[in-house]
C-alpha cells in the first residue's frame, strides 16, 4: 500500500516523468549482471532532460527517497541492483550525440549513449573511442564514467577517466554542476570531475559528458600464444614489450578456453591444449612478432602460436578472450577484480594460486584478465546444485584470505568493476579507515540526505 501511496505522490508531482512498475520491468531494471541478490525497486523512470534530473533529485530529497542511476546494468558488483524499494533511474531515453568539434576532436555525449554508438560515431568521424570491452553494445557512456571502466586497451589508451574532458553533472543535494567545461588545462583548484568518475552513483547523476577522441591506431596485428606457466606469460609480457607496440595484453586459462569453446562452437586455437593462454594486440610487425615467438621459443616459455594474417582472423581470434565472462554466466560465477603492481603479478600470483588450491577444493576456478594492467579476474563457479546464497557465504570465507593476500601486496580488491553492493566490506583492505572516513565526508557534501544509490560502494554507517 505505502509502495503505491508513493508512486501516485511521485506521479501527481512529476507528471511528465516516464514511470514503469509492472513486474517485469522491475525484474528486469532492478538489476545488474550479478545474480547475488533479488530485484525489488519501487519503480522505474526515465528522464528525458537536466531538468527533470534536477526536479526528481530536489523531490527524492523531500520525500526521502533512494535513488538508483541504472546504465546499461552490464556492472559486475551489484552497483545497479535496487533490492530495497529504491527508484531506479535509467538514462535509456538520453541518448543525444552533439556538439563535435573536429579541431578539438571532441564531442558531448548524453549519459545514455551506448558505448559502441560512440564508437562507431567517433570512425564516422575519421577517429577512434579507444575504451573497448565485451558489454560495450550494452553498457552506457553514464555507467562507464560511474565506473571508470577499464577493458582491453588500457594498456595504451588508458581508463575512460582519461577521456572525460568535461561532466554535467546533478548532486544529490539537487544542483547542477558543469565540471571542468571540456578544457585540457585547469588548474583552479579541486577538480571535482575525477571525483564523479568512478562514484558509482553515489555523489550524484552523471547526466552528459564531453568526451576526447583518439586518433585511429595503426592497422593492429593479433597473436594468441599457448604457455606453460603463468611465471612463462610474464615473461613473454616482458619480451612483447621490448619488441611489439602493444595496444593489449590479455591472458586466460585452459578451462576459460574451453568454457568459450563450448559456448560459442569454436575449433580449438592451436592444435595442443596449453595451461595458459595471451593474446596480445600490437601494431603490426611482422619482424618484431617473430622476434617475441623466437625469444619466447629460446627461453623455454612459449609452447604454440598462432598470428593473424586479416582485421577478420584478428577479430576471430579475439572471441576466444572477449567470450569468457558470457561464457560463464550461468554458472552465476563469485566474480574477483583484482589488481596490484604489474612487477608484482607473478609473486602475487604464485601465492594466489596456492591459496586457491587449498581454499577452494570443491569449487572450478576459472582465471582471466587484462595482466598486462596487474588486473587478475578470478572466477569461482557454483557448484549446480548449491544455492546462490550458501555459494556466496562459502566464497566470502576464502575471500577473506583472499582480500589479505591482496592488502600484503598493497593491491585493489576492484580493479574495474566497481564496489557497488557485493565488496563493500572489503574496501577496508584496500583503503585505509583514514581513507574511507573521507569518502564518507565526501558523500554527505555531495548527497547530504544519503539519497544517492546508499548502501553502494561505503557500508550503510
Ligand atoms: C561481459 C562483460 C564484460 C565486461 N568487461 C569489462 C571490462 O573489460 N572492463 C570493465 O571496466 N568493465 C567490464 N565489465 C563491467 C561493466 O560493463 C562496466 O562496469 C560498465 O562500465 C558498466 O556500465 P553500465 O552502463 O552497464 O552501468 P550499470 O551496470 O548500469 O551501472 C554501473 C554503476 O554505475 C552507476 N551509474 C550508471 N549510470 C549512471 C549515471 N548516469 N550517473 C551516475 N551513476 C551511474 C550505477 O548506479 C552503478 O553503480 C564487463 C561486463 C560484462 C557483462
Amino acid at each position: 500500500m505505502e509502495r503505491i501511496n508513493k508512486i501516485q505522490i511521485l506521479q501527481k508531482e512529476l507528471p511528465d516523468l516516464e514511470l514503469l512498475a509492472d513486474s517485469r520491468s522491475l525484474q528486469i531494471y532492478g538489476q545488474d549482471w550479478t545474480r547475488f541478490r533479488q530485484p525489488d525497486p519501487l519503480a522505474v523512470v526515465f528522464p528525458r532532460s537536466v531538468d527533470q534530473v534536477q526536479a526528481l533529485v530536489k523531490f527524492a530529497r523531500l520525500e526521502k527517497l533512494a535513488l538508483v542511476p541504472s546504465g546499461g546494468r552490464t556492472g559486475l558488483s551489484g552497483g545497479a541492483v535496487a533490492a530495497s524499494c529504491e527508484l531506479v533511474v535509467s538514462f535509456e531515453k538520453m541518448r543525444k550525440i552533439s556538439e563535435f568539434n573536429p579541431l578539438e576532436a571532441s564531442l558531448k555525449v548524453e549519459a545514455g549513449v551506448v558505448t559502441q554508438a560512440l564508437q562507431a560515431y567517433a570512425a564516422e568521424q575519421g577517429l577512434f573511442y579507444p575504451i573497448s570491452f565485451a558489454a560495450e553494445g550494452s553498457a552506457q557512456i553514464g555507467g562507464n564514467i560511474a565506473t571508470n571502466a577499464g577493458g582491453i586497451r588500457v594498456l595504451r589508451y588508458g581508463l575512460t577517466r582519461d577521456w572525460v574532458e568535461g561532466l554535467t553533472v546533478v548532486t544529490g543535494a539537487g544542483e547542477v554542476l558543469e565540471l571542468n567545461r571540456g578544457l585540457i588545462k585547469n588548474a583552479s583548484g579541486y577538480d571535482l570531475r575525477h571525483l564523479f568518475i568512478g562514484s558509482e552513483g553515489t555523489l550524484g547523476f552523471i547526466v552528459a559528458a564531453t568526451i576526447r577522441l583518439a586518433q585511429p591506431p595503426p592497422p593492429q596485428t593479433v597473436m594468441l600464444l599457448a604457455l606453460e606457466s603463468m611465471p612463462a606469460v610474464m615473461s613473454l609480457f616482458h619480451s612483447a614489450k621490448v619488441y611489439l607496440k602493444l595496444s593489449a595484453f590479455e591472458f586466460f586459462s585452459e578451462q576459460a578456453l574451453n568454457y568459450v569453446c563450448q559456448h560459442r562452437q569454436l575449433p580449438q586455437p592451436l592444435e595442443n591444449p596449453a595451461p595458459f593462454y595471451v593474446l596480445c594486440e600490437f601494431d603490426s610487425d611482422e619482424e618484431a612478432a617473430l622476434a617475441v615467438f623466437e625469444q619466447g621459443f629460446a627461453d623455454g616459455n612459449l609452447l604454440d602460436g598462432v598470428i593473424s594474417q586479416s582485421s577478420a582472423q584478428a577479430e576471430e581470434l579475439w572471441q576466444y578472450r572477449e567470450g569468457i565472462s558470457e561464457s560463464i554466466t550461468q554458472f552465476t560465477p563469485y566474480k574477483n577484480d583484482l589488481s596490484v603492481r604489474v612487477s608484482k603479478v607473478p609473486e602475487f600470483m604464485q601465492e594466489l594460486d596456492q591459496l586457491v588450491a587449498e581454499s577452494y577444493p570443491d569449487f572450478e576456478v576459472i582465471w582471466f584478465g587484462h595482466i598486462g594492467d596487474g588486473n587478475l579476474h578470478m572466477n569461482v563457479l557454483k557448484p549446480e546444485t548449491m544455492e546462490v546464497g550458501e555459494f556466496e557465504r562459502s566464497c566470502l570465507l576464502v575471500n577473506h584470505a583472499v582480500y589479505q593476500l591482496v592488502e600484503k601486496y598493497a593491491g585493489s580488491v576492484s580493479a574495474e568493476h566497481g564496489i557497488g553492493l557485493l565488496k563493500r566490506n572489503a574496501l577496508r583492505f584496500c583503503r585505509s579507515q583514514a581513507e574511507i572516513n573521507i569518502l564518507r565526508q565526501v558523500k554527505r557534501v555531495f548527497d547530504p540526505d544519503n539519497i544517492m544509490n546508499p548502501g553502494k560502494l561505503l557500508n550503510d554507517e
